[in-house]
C-alpha cells in the first residue's frame, strides 16, 4: 500500500529502494519512541506540483527534534529539495510526504548514538473521508504539557492519538476528540478542532495542543475572509452549543463534523464558516500564486 518494487525513499542524504531498507531492531526510537516526525502533502497545481508549507514543516521537525535534544544536522533547505527529488523519483504529484528523524542503537536512555532522516512518499486520500464526522469525547486526554513537548511531534505522544482513535472507531464513531488534562477542549488525534457559534470562529489556545500548520493556515484564510475569531479555552459545553464544527490537519485537511457525542450541530455544514475555509483552503493548496478571491 506504502510502497512497491519500484518505491525509492530518501535515507541519510541518498536515495534508496524501499524494499531494500532495513532498520536497526536496536533503535531508541522502535523502542521508546524517541523520534520525531512530520506529515506533509503535495498537490499538483498548475505550476507543476507544489510541497505545501515545506518550510514550515521542516522548520517544526527542526524545533521538535530541538525540544527534545534529538541532533537534528540537516538544513530545511536541503529536506525541501530532497523532497522534491524524491516525488519526481516516484512520479508523485498528489502526495502524503512523511519525514522521520529517527534514532539508532542505544537500549539505554541516554543520548542517542546514531540519527538517521528518512523521508517517504505516497499516494493518500482524504484521511478522515469526504462524509461529516461523528466524534465521541474520548476517555483519554491529551499529555499533560509539563510531562512531555506536546508542541513537538514526537513519535510516542502518538500512542495516546492511537488510543483515542481506536476506542472511538470500537465504540461505533469515526473519530475521537480529546480534552486537555484539565477538561478543556483540545484537539483531534490527529488534527486541530474549530467550531463556529454566531457567525464566529473559535479555536482552542496554543499551549494544550500541536500547532498544527493548517491551523495556522485557517487562521489566516478566516482573518481574510474578515471573520471574527477567538482563541482560547473552551468546554465540552461550548462545543455543544456550537452552530457547525471542523477539524483541520495536513492529512485530513479541512473536514467538517456532524455531531459530538448525542450533539449534532445544527447548521447544515453548507452554509457553515467551515465550508467557506474548507473551499479556500482547497484553493490555495491547488493554486497557490493565485490571487485569492473568497467571495
Ligand atoms: N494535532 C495533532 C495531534 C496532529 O497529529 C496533527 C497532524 N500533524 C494536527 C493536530 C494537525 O497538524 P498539521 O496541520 O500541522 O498537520
Amino acid at each position: 500500500m506504502y510502497s512497491n518494487n519500484e518505491t525509492v525513499l530518501f535515507l541519510d542524504g541518498k536515495f534508496v529502494k524501499a524494499n531494500e531498507s532495513t532498520t536497526d531492531l536496536y533503535s531508541q526510537t522502535l523502542h521508546y519512541g524517541y523520534g520525531a516526525f512530520e506529515g506533509i502533502r503535495s498537490y499538483e497545481t498548475k505550476n507543476g506540483t507544489k510541497v505545501f508549507k515545506a518550510e514550515e514543516h521542516y522548520e517544526r521537525l527542526k524545533k521538535s527534534c530541538e525540544l527534545v535534544k534529538i541532533p537534528f544536522d540537516c538544513t530545511v533547505q536541503e529536506l525541501v529539495q530532497a523532497t522534491y527529488e524524491l516525488l519526481e523519483k516516484n512520479n508523485l504529484k498528489n502526495a502524503y510526504i512523511r519525514p522521520l528523524v529517527y534514532c539508532g542503537q542505544n537500549m539505554s536512555l541516554s543520548k542517542p548514538t546514531r540519527v538517521s532522516v528518512m523521508i517517504a512518499a505516497w499516494d493518500w486520500g482524504a484521511y478522515l473521508g469526504e462524509k461529516l464526522l461523528r466524534l465521541t469525547v474520548s476517555s483519554y486526554c491529551r499529555p499533560h504539557p509539563k510531562s512531555i513537548h506536546i508542541e513537538a511531534k514526537v513519535c510516542g505522544h502518538y500512542v495516546n492519538s492511537i488510543l483515542a482513535t481506536n476506542e472511538a472507531k470500537d465504540n461505533g464513531f469515526d473519530e475521537a476528540l480529546l480534552l486537555d488534562s484539565d477538561g478543556f477542549l483540545a484537539e483531534g488525534p490527529g488534527a486541530n478542532l474549530f467550531f463556529e457559534k454566531d457567525g464566529k470562529l473559535f479555536t482552542p489556545q496554543l499551549g494544550n495542543i500541536l500547532p498544527g500548520i493548517t491551523r495556522a493556515t485557517v487562521l489566516e484564510l478566516a482573518e481574510q475572509l474578515g471573520l471574527e475569531l477567538h482563541q482560547g479555552k473552551f468546554t465540552r459545553e461550548d462545543l455543544f452549543q456550537a452552530d457547525s464544527a471542523f477539524y483541520c490537519g495536513t492529512a485530513a485537511e479541512v473536514v467538517g463534523i456532524l455531531s459530538v457525542d448525542t450533539y449534532q450541530f445544527p447548521k447544515n455544514w453548507n452554509d457553515s464558516l467551515g465550508k467557506k475555509l474548507q473551499d479556500a483552503y482547497s484553493l490555495l493548496v491547488r493554486e497557490p500564486l493565485k490571487q485569492l478571491n473568497l467571495n
